[in-house]
């Protein structure tokens, strides 16, 4: 099988001042990677996930979810050791969903609670596993679905890629059929767009997947665009697989609402192992929960930059002001 046709779209949302979503669109191998960790570490984690797959020719002989599972493993090893040297960056981590299209197969890696969706035959499915509080919660029966949808706890993840020496990924292979195609996107899509409503979308654009996944953002920005949104998608069709790989331009538009984007949401993406959940379970003063409300980005001295520049004018103004009336 061979990848026909694939897109890319990617977008910081409504609320969020940057955008830690990273993706990889190096056919036959595409990624999603949305990173977590205060200041710019997310983004730094994202990145680091995104680039080992990139110059992932090197995994040596392993093939299928062998080689998969190695590039997440070698991911994290590089997220932690720079999150372990850097203070800057402790603690950061990031998602990672994986496809690669090999034989007649492709092979899924996950970490997270990013998702990969296969489209077949008009029919959705969700093809990875979140790994997120509110999953762990569903599978329990202490949620329903429609409490899920909107828990405030709702970016809490229990595997992440970098917070931890070794990571525990997901990898398998699906049968690809000619015409399938996959999505792999962040939650900010996920969370704002209804299953349905992204089936709908990428079957109204179903001969053009860069409209498709272009919709897709715009739907979830409609939706509230709470997060970062990143959408990758592409199409199997017969063949022989691509070689040579060809990057598309990051996609770059901030829209004046983004930019004019305020607080940053209270709850923020933060990793509790699943075996602690019940301990920190929606405990608001617990640790974990104040440690993430007190992660803000630190654009405070670009403000206090901003605050002096206007001082620094305003005192001009004065100067000149008074100068005119003296002579
Ligand atoms: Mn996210």
């Amino acid at each position: 099988m061979a990848v026909g046709s694939y897109a890319v779209a990617s977008d910081t949302g409504r609320k969020r001042r940057r955008n830690e979503d990273n993706y990889v669109v190096t056919p036959p191998l595409f990624a999603v990677a949305d990173g977590m960790g205060g200041a710019q570490a997310g983004e730094v984690a994202s990145k680091l996930a995104a680039s080992t797959l990139e110059g992932g020719e090197d995994a040596g002989a392993l093939s299928g979810v062998e080689r998969v599972a190695a590039l997440i493993q070698e991911a994290n090893r590089r997220v932690y050791e720079r999150s372990t040297s850097d203070p800057a960056a402790s603690g950061m981590g990031t998602t990672m969903t994986v496809a690669v299209v090999e034989g007649m197969t492709v092979v899924i890696g996950h970490v997270g609670d990013s998702r990969a969706y296969l489209v077949r035959e008009g029919r959705m499915e969700q093809l990875t596993e979140d790994h997120s509080l509110v999953n762990e919660l569903l599978k329990s029966g202490k949620l329903s679905p429609e409490e899920a949808h909107v828990h405030p706890q709702r970016s809490v993840i229990t595997r992440a890629v970098g917070t931890d020496p070794d990571v525990d990924a997901d990898a398998f292979t699906i049968d690809a059929h000619d015409g399938d195609v996959f999505l792999l996107c962040s939650d900010g899509l996920t969370d704002m767009v209804e299953d349905e409503d992204i089936l709908d979308l990428l079957h109204r654009h179903r001969d053009d997947l860069d409209r498709a996944v272009k919709a897709l953002v715009a739907a979830a920005n409609r939706g509230g665009g709470e997060d970062n949104i990143t959408a990758v998608a592409f199409r199997v069709a017969p063949g022989e697989p691509v070689e040579e790989t060809r990057r598309l331009p990051v996609q770059t538009e901030p829209d004046e609402e983004t930019m004019e984007a305020v607080p940053e949401p209270a709850v923020d993406t933060m990793v509790i192992p699943p075996d602690r959940i019940d301990a920190e379970l929606l405990e608001a003063g617990s640790p974990e929960a104040r440690a993430a409300a007190r992660r803000e980005p630190a654009d405070t001295s670009a403000r206090v930059r901003l605050a002096l520049t206007m001082v620094g004018l305003l005192a001009v103004a004065i100067a000149l002001l008074a100068w005119g009336l003296l002579r």
